[in-house]
């Protein structure tokens, strides 16, 4: 294939025909700005790009959420969850499950099954785990697979109606705005309220204001949370009394809780003990388990002992565990999901023609620093980004690099990466 410069030119007025037709459009040589020519046939610059645009088109469409065309299976939601969530299968299992159900229960609202008197009821979920282990991930991501709005809130920012503080009711404005003011739309969307420990209600040693203000929201939470009709204001802000409200029903929309809990394996580790108590050696007693495993094993009373309201458990009927993260899961993280940090850099890399490579050591630097820090997942990208400041800062200025190696000195020491430049010297 080669190109055939056009006889284009910069002014407006049109060159002489060149003889060297589109064989798509007809368009002469010099009507266009490049012609491609192949063996006895040509194609303008104009339609090559309608061609990349209709290729683009067929492969969003065939990319797009089958969720949006049926309900998609416990297995078809989990295997694409897969796809950006490493590890933390109970959890993925336990959501899909708990989707095609809430998916399936308003489907049959809508059909004959509506008929017998056996009502569905809705199985919020609750997501407990440390920092950075990928709650807001799977939210997100499942809301993406299903495509339906979604909005998260943080349990902190809310208070209770006529406090200073956004109200609980904001949330169903921000889901109402993801769904482009659609109400149909937003009524059936997930809404993720992260940090939902931090509203407990504390017994001892915390200012009174502060209890009561966490159980207030709680209670208002619990409103929203069992199917409730709240008027919100169109665009956010106080409510007023002449503003027209919206209506929004929040009945079929489905809550993802989330939180940390720390400190709740105390509160799991003593139930266990006691009730191994009088069973000898035949019950694991607590003090022999990992965090992890406490917290896989909580139950809603060591919720309601935490400091959340019954009523608001009761409302939260699945509760899912996740696990912190492993030094092999981190390093996974990093390379394999389908929007991975590395390669996110590396398409970066890639658009300077430079092709990026990590050493594994590299990679293990990184996540031992990440581990430091103790936020999970969430530390890779900022350790990453900082790794490659200087390199993105000097790389363009740098002629012939075709390769860019990461070494675990960079990583460390701030040392110079290795470049492989074109005529195979290093820099
Ligand atoms: P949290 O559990 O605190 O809600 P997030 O889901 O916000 O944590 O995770 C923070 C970031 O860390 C995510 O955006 C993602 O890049 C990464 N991450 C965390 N856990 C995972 C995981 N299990 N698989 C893939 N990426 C993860």
């Amino acid at each position: 294939m080669d190109e055939i410069k056009s006889g284009k030119g910069k002014g407006k007025s049109k060159g002489k025909d060149t003889g060297i037709k589109c064989s798509f459009c007809g368009r002469d040589a010099s009507e266009v700005t490049s012609m491609v020519a192949g063996p006895d046939v040509y194609i303008c610059d104009i339609c090559i790009k309608t061609s990349v645009d209709i290729l683009k088109n067929n492969i969003a469409a065939y990319n797009s959420p089958k969720a949006a065309k049926g309900i998609l299976t416990p297995e078809e939601i989990k295997a694409q969850l897969d796809e950006h969530i490493i590890g933390q299968e109970s959890a993925k299992k336990a959501l899909s499950v708990a989707v095609y159900n809430h998916y399936k229960r308003i489907s049959a609202k809508e059909s004959y099954f509506e008929l017998d008197d056996v009502e569905i009821e809705k199985s919020n979920i609750m997501l407990i785990g440390p920092t950075g282990v990928g709650k807001t991930l799977i939210a997100q991501t499942l809301a993406k697979i299903l495509d339906v709005p979604f909005a998260i809130a943080d349990a902190t920012t809310l208070t209770e109606a006529g406090y200073v503080g956004d109200d609980v009711e904001s949330v169903l404005v921000r889901l109402l705005q993801a769904a482009d003011y659609n109400l149909e739309r937003a009524q059936r969307g997930i809404i993720y309220i992260d940090e939902l420990d931090k509203i407990a209600r504390k017994s001892e040693s915390v200012s009174i204001t502060r209890d009561v203000s966490g159980e207030g929201v709680q209670q208002a939470l619990l409103k929203i949370l069992e199917g409730t009709v709240a008027g919100v204001p169109p665009k956010g802000g106080r409510k007023h009394p002449e503003q027209s409200l919206i209506n929004v029903n929040t009945k079929n929309i489905l809550f993802i809780v989330g939180g940390a809990f720390e400190g709740i394996e105390r509160i799991i580790a003593s139930r266990i003990n006691k009730n191994s108590m009088g069973f000898g050696a035949e019950v694991e007693t607590a003090n022999e388990l990992e965090k992890d495993d406490l917290i896989a094993m909580t139950e809603p009373d060591d919720l309601i002992k935490f400091g959340l309201i019954p009523e608001l458990v009761g409302r939260i009927p699945v509760i899912s565990p996740l696990h912190s993260l492993s030094k092999e899961a981190m390093i996974t993280i990093l390379t394999k999901p389908k929007n991975a940090i590395i390669k996110q850099f590396q398409k970066l890399f890639r658009m300077e023609g430079v092709e990026l490579e990590f050493d594994p050591l590299a990679l293990e630097s990184i996540v031992e620093k990440a581990l430091e820090r103790k936020t999970g997942a969430r530390a890779l990208r900022s350790i990453v980004e900082t790794t490659l400041m200087n390199i993105m800062y000097e790389l363009p200025s740098v002629d012939g690099v075709e390769k860019c190696l990461i070494t675990q000195q960079v990583v460390e020491e701030n040392a110079d990466p290795i470049y492989i430049k074109s005529d195979r010297k290093t820099a």
